[in-house]
């Protein structure tokens, strides 16, 4: 419950806790621009560690994050090779395109989130002066929109290769790559260590208020710096803000675990109740996809807003459309679950 709600719209809505808050009032400050804020070092030395990396830098959000790597990667009519569903391509506002010149190549994804390795290979330019530069493959991991779906280590190896063999780089989008390592129940690193760089998010299941981290190589996270700054994300006494993900990496993570449980009993409560088509298969972590079934005479609508009047928020899937997304988080319990399939039997009433 926040505020009342069970709010399954994202795990964005998640608050700090109440020891980010302490964490948050007692963090010893500095400017972070001169590199003075030893809060804010800290996030980015214990970041580094975890993603077995040897450089960190704290930025605004995941949208920043992934505009930054892109931008250091790649120069003006270079070319990032990204999924057709991939949150870089559908949801940052073009933002590599607007402001890096930076082209992209878009690849239909698999429904379980990877690329189609033979497709990548054969979107790689020659060096025709026809043609734009492939510099970067992008990648992400949980992949949001196939429904938080979980990229295996052994997939990211075939990655890794694939670019080594064609002296290309690796980004990984892991906004929710925490999630990604719990679910397969192995260390984060076991994924990043095929990438040149990663972002992943503080503010999402691990519910810090605000901030990503980019990690990466020294000399990269170096000139990411330099490029953060140009996007004018060069924060000042940042370490309020990095004193909750400190907490956020110290305590939220193992947690996570619950969240995939409880996004588990919800879709399987869904997949038995008449009116809903759940694919199990892809309910990996905490994130579920769910349609209403061709009998229900009800629209999306309709249920977004009857959910709403029994204390359940979802983001209305619009007008033409029957599929709905729901996100568990730290301020979705199992009670809430129970009440939340409660809510969708009545609302699916004709
Ligand atoms: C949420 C998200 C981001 C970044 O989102 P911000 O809201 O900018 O922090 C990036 N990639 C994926 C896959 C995401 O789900």
């Amino acid at each position: 419950m926040l505020n009342g709600y069970i709010d399954l719209r994202s795990d964005t809505v998640t608050q700090p806790t109440p020891e980010m808050r302490k964490a948050m009032y007692e963090a010893e400050l500095g400017d972070d621009v001169f590199g003075d804020d030893p809060t804010v070092n800290r996030l980015e030395e214990l970041s580094a560690a975890k993603m077995g990396k040897e450089a960190a830098v704290f930025v605004a959000s995941g949208t920043m994050g992934n505009l930054t790597s892109l931008l250091t990667h790649c120069g003006r009519g270079d070319e990032v090779i990204v999924g057709s569903e991939a949150h870089i391509f559908r949801y940052e506002a073009g933002g590599s395109s607007a402001l890096g010149g930076i082209a992209q190549f878009q690849i239909p994804n698999n429904a379980d989130g990877t690329l189609p390795l033979d497709k990548v290979e054969a979107a790689i330019r020659g060096s025709d002066q026809h043609e734009p530069r492939t510099r970067l493959i992008a990648i992400e991991n949980t992949h949001n929109r196939c429904g938080g779906t979980v990229l295996p280590p052994h997939y990211m190896r075939e990655v890794r290769a694939l670019a080594d063999r064609r002296s290309l780089q690796v980004h990984l989008d892991g906004a929710r790559v925490f999630n990604a390592a719990v679910a397969l129940g192995v260390d984060v690193k076991e994924l990043t260590q095929y990438v040149d760089s990663v972002t992943f998010c503080l503010s999402k299941g691990l519910s810090a208020p605000v901030g990503s981290v980019i990690c990466g190589s020294k000399d990269f996270i170096a000139r990411a710096r330099r490029i953060r700054k140009q996007l004018g994300g060069g924060m000042r006494q940042a370490g309020v803000l990095a004193a909750a993900g400190i907490v956020a990496l110290e305590k939220m993570i193992d947690r996570l675990a619950e969240d995939h449980a409880n996004a588990r009993r919800l879709a399987e409560g869904l997949a038995d109740m008449p009116g809903f088509i759940v694919d199990l298969d892809r309910v990996q972590t905490n994130i579920l996809f769910f349609e209403l079934a061709p009998d229900v005479k009800v629209d999306a609508e309709v249920v977004t807003q009857r959910m709403f009047e029994q204390k359940v928020k979802l983001i209305g899937p619009g007008v033409h459309f029957r599929r709905f997304r729901a996100v568990t988080h730290a301020w979705v319990d199992r009670a809430d679950i129970d009440h939340t399939l409660l809510a969708f039997r009545n609302a699916v009433r004709n």
